[in-house]
């Protein structure tokens, strides 16, 4: 299974716990995948395609579904950071056999605790994974037709999620303004890369907001004395974690990213206020 090195570590590890190879490729500036990597990485063993929309934003899906239809391959679609964007129209989870969702507490639909979701239009493919969540066990004639798990929604994730999912929109509506207060506040710093592409087919919901700059450890250090809290998503390339045991696929974009990427505050709760200190104090490490 082809998939991007520049991902949470868990994209990786369901390749390896579904007995798969997992086939790491480098992502573009926008940091989701490159299709042309993929292309360049398909074999007569490749099965299946994985692209992580990362941090909001949906991967190049028309030229990712000409890929799986040339080489006929299944697409399954890592949709825990995108709920709610969409390419050309069309929303994360309805391009692939099945979209994963995720929603541990700092998505954009997080529960009080751990919880996901697959999405899916092949009957069988929503029939097994409704059996695999609960053991495998098919609960009206008691057969069990898997070795499967304990993965089921508690009714608690469930009723809370339910009434989250109704603000939804307006939380999506919100980041999307927090970015543009970001973009307006930090444009123009030559040093800076701020993650607004083509919007043209694309319409990002900003799980994260992701800036890159080869000043990261010590625009980080600054941000961190004067109270601004930031994140590094992620500080290392997944191979170089030994017990991964992950070949070296030199991916030279992704390591790039690991050294230059920092995450400001973004989320529904995050104030135009605490923008406004934050973009401050980006402005004040550069001037000087
Ligand atoms: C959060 C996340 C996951 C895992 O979601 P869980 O709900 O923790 O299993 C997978 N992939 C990406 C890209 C994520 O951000």
């Amino acid at each position: 299974m082809i998939t991007v090195a520049h991902t949470f570590v868990a994209t990786v590890s369901a390749i390896i716990h579904c007995g798969a190879k997992p086939i790491l490729v480098d992502v573009r500036n926008d940091y989701n995948m490159d299709p042309d990597q993929v292309e360049r990485a398909i074999t007569p063993k490749t099965k299946a395609l994985l692209p992580v929309h990362l941090n909001g934003r949906v991967c190049e899906m028309d030229r990712i579904m000409a890929l799986a239809d040339k080489y006929e391959l299944v697409v399954i679609e890592d949709a825990a950071q995108a709920l709610g964007a969409t390419y050309k129209g069309k929303k994360t989870g309805s391009f692939g056999i099945a979209g994963c969702f995720s929603f541990y507490p700092f998505k954009v639909l997080g529960g009080f605790g751990d919880g996901g979701a697959i999405t899916t239009n092949d009957p069988d493919v929503a029939r097994m994974a409704s059996l695999l969540r609960y053991n495998g066990e098919d609960r009206e004639t008691g057969e069990y037709h898997y070795h499967g798990y304990t993965a089921l929604l508690d009714n608690v994730q469930a009723a809370v999620l339910d009434v989250k999912l109704r603000y939804l929109p307006q939380w999506i509506e919100y980041r999307r303004k927090i970015a543009a207060c970001y973009r307006q506040g930090l444009e123009g710093i030559a040093e800076l890369q701020l993650p607004h592409f083509s919007e043209k087919h694309h319409f990002d919901i900003f799980q994260n907001y992701v800036i890159k700059t080869k000043e990261r450890d010590r625009l980080r250090e600054h941000l961190k004395a004067q109270g601004v809290e930031t994140l590094v998503h992620w500080p290392k390339p997944m191979w170089r974690h030994q017990g991964l045991a992950l070949e070296d696929p030199h991916l030279p974009e992704t390591e790039r990213i690991c050294e230059e990427v920092i995450s400001l505050p973004m989320s529904a709760e995050t104030t135009q206020e605490q923008v406004e200190i934050t973009v401050q104090c980006i402005r004040e490490f550069f001037a000087q």
